[in-house]
């Protein structure tokens, strides 16, 4: 069977009505028929059933033993840090998710919880910054904002090496992009507030693992800390999946359109978008993904804040807005969203310039998009030259 109809039919119909969409199940508690005699369900923070129907799909979509679902993707990594014990080492890629990294320095870090970042594009790097406390790696890609690429295959087998699980935070890539567990992960995670559910309304994040065992032990963090998703949230999350594929690939092919526009366009300097072949690791990124998203990001050949500021607040299609993977076009200006309180070195280092533009393209034309584009850059370009703006 192939992808498109198994996401489709891996969604029960349910039993009881024969309702085709899934039941939302608003329920805090399940009645028994004597005490511990139940239908496999008992009170909605360990288990409920619309929730269970999501965490069975994502496991499927990506091809894992079990799937979990959060109130939200800061909620499902807690989750899995949680699986480590005082003294432990994380080893992360240094441009991490920021929510991702506050989590880590001002939650984890006072638990005894230490996280060493790497420049996941170097596998020696990754090899030389193993100690012997690691025992999680934790990648992101591609990156945000610069879609920075790690060969996943390889990053793999440096933890199995080194006995330690790797974790891939596979939100921008989304399960129809790439499979993690299939190159080695031990577990998965995403956002599933942006490509999954797809639309700008709902916040959750979602965990797979590799294995059942390690699953169990999701299960109890999940269920001993109570992070959980919603029924609703579960529900609007399914809805979401079952146009996730269709859609991913619409993103992809308006961004890969998008993107090569961007590298013609006078006033541009970089494009940052894995499915050009201009991108450092295209190769890498063509190996281990199917599509390449909806994310670019890209900087002017005039590096000013407020060149970059004046082209993202003119965009007509592009609303200016934090996140991504919504079916709705998005920008934002990293240097003052963001990456604001990263100090200017340092997030110049990552390739986050003053004049970084980040697009989330959505699924309007593409045609549209790209007159968008040309006309809210061409515009402040004109601007800047009346007022003599430069670096
Ligand atoms: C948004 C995001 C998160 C956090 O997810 P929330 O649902 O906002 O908590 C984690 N990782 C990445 C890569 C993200 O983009």
């Amino acid at each position: 069977m192939k992808e498109a109809t198994s996401i489709l039919h891996h969604i029960p119909v349910d039993l009881q009505t024969g309702a085709i969409a899934v039941p939302i199940y608003q329920t805090s508690t399940f009645v028994q028929e004597a005490p511990g005699v139940n239908k496999g369900f008992d009170y909605t923070r360990s288990n409920n059933p619309t929730r269970k129907v999501l965490e069975d799909l994502i496991a499927k979509l990506e091809n894992g033993a079990k799937g979990y679902a959060f109130a939200s993707g800061l909620a499902a990594i807690d989750a899995i840090v949680k699986l480590l014990e005082y003294g432990d080492e994380i080893l992360a890629v240094d441009d991490i998710y920021g929510g991702a990294f506050r989590q880590f320095e001002q939650v984890f870090k006072k638990f005894g919880i230490n996280v060493n970042y790497v420049d996941a594009t170097s596998i020696e790097k990754v090899v030389n910054a193993v100690t012997p406390r690691t025992k999680l790696f934790w990648i992101e890609s591609p990156t945000n904002p610069t879609l920075k690429i790690a060969d996943i295959a390889e990053i793999a087998k440096v933890a199995k090496a080194n006995n330690c699980l790797l974790c891939v935070d596979n939100t921008f890539a989304s399960p129809i992009g790439q499979k993690p567990i299939e190159l080695g992960a031990d577990l998965v995670v995403h956002s599933g507030t942006k490509y999954i559910a797809g639309h700008c309304d709902v916040i959750a994040g979602l965990i797979v693992t590799s294995t059942p065992e390690l699953g169990e032990k999701i299960k109890f963090y999940q269920n001993a800390t109570g992070g959980v998703l919603s029924p609703f949230d579960s529900w609007l999350t399914i809805r979401g999946i079952e146009t996730l594929q269709l859609r991913y690939k619409q993103h992809s092919h308006n961004a890969q359109q998008v993107a090569e526009f961007l590298t013609t366009l006078e006033g541009v300097k970089n494009v940052y978008y894995p499915g050009l072949a201009s991108h450092p690791h295209h190769d890498i990124a063509r190996k281990q993904q199917k599509y390449f998203g909806g994310v670019i990001s890209f900087d002017l050949t005039i590096d000013s804040a407020e060149l970059a500021k004046e082209i993202v607040c003119s965009t007509k299609y592009f609303k200016l807005a934090e996140s991504l993977g919504g079916v709705k076009s998005l920008l934002c200006h990293p240097a003052t969203m963001t990456h604001k309180t990263i100090p200017a070195d340092k997030r110049y280092q990552a390739g986050v310039t003053d004049s970084l533009i980040r697009l989330s393209v959505g699924l309007e034309d593409a045609e549209d998009l790209i007159e968008d584009l040309q006309t809210a850059i061409s515009k402040a370009l004109a601007k800047a030259k009346q007022e003599k703006i430069s670096a």
